[in-house]
């Protein structure tokens, strides 16, 4: 056993991060890296780690502090997998909160100012995807959850956190804080210098009027004007600085 859990903790301690978690009376020794989120367990002794670690002070640096900080980091990541792994484009790590600024429907309008009004309070940093303004992003929100989704709707690192009331909760609960503990935090240069936070800019090739003058044709005529490849249905491309 003493090899085995030697060759675990010098496996362990090659890890970009380590996360171990000491349970009673069947304890356990969990790795995790942040990068691919997959975790890994392996059923251990205390006792066993403990005279492992005796025997190994100057390979293993375990202090009493880092022990019970990276204990409460695995009991985040645990609250996180109570939630259905569904993805957004480029949300693995991040926060994606999907929303419409039209005010149609009160209601949804305004769920949606609840949640990102909680998401700024805590000051994380979170990526807005406005259905209203760029339709691709109702159409993900859509294939994400197989049906037709209406906004707001929060993804936290690829998990499906819910809508305003399932976040409202969680928040009285205080669990989404938990939810939220490494998420990086607001920096002094943002919203983005480029779009004022809009994550949209007005597409330069066609000044927003989504035509442009057909090349091919050699024309400079509105008959030869075609749709323009490079922007939304409203004339705008994401910000390229902060999308
Ligand atoms: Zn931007
Ligand atoms: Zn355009």
């Amino acid at each position: 056993m003493k090899n085995i859990n030697g060759g675990i903790l010098r496996k362990i301690k090659s890890l970009p991060t380590l996360v171990f978690q000491v349970n009673h009376p069947t304890k356990q020794l969990t790795t995790n890296t942040q990068h691919d989120n997959k975790m890994f367990c392996q059923n251990i002794s205390f006792d066993d780690l403990a005279n492992d670690v005796d025997h190994q002070e100057t390979t293993c640096e375990y202090e009493t502090h880092h022990f019970f900080q990276e204990s409460n980091t695995m009991e985040e990541n645990k609250l996180l997998c109570n939630f259905e792994y569904k993805c957004p484009p480029g949300g693995k790590d991040a926060i994606i909160l999907y929303t419409t600024s039209l005010r149609g429907i009160r209601k949804t309008f305004e769920d949606c100012n609840m949640i990102r009004f909680l998401l700024e309070s805590f000051r994380v940093v979170y990526y807005e995807r406005d259905v209203s303004i760029h339709i691709e992003y109702r159409e993900e929100l859509w294939r994400i959850l197989g049906g037709r989704i209406v906004p707001p709707r929060l993804f936290i690192k690829g998990r499906d956190i819910g809508r305003a009331n399932e976040v409202a909760g969680l928040h009285e609960q205080g669990i989404l804080k938990k939810l939220l503990h490494d998420i990086p935090l607001i920096s002094s240069n943002f919203p983005c210098n480029g779009c004022c936070g809009i994550r949209f800019v007005l597409c330069l090739s066609c000044h927003g009027c989504c035509k442009i003058i057909d090349q091919d044709q050699g024309k400079v005529t509105n008959g030869y004007r075609i749709r323009c490849p490079k922007c939304n249905e409203n004339g705008l491309i994401k910000c390229p600085v902060c999308s």
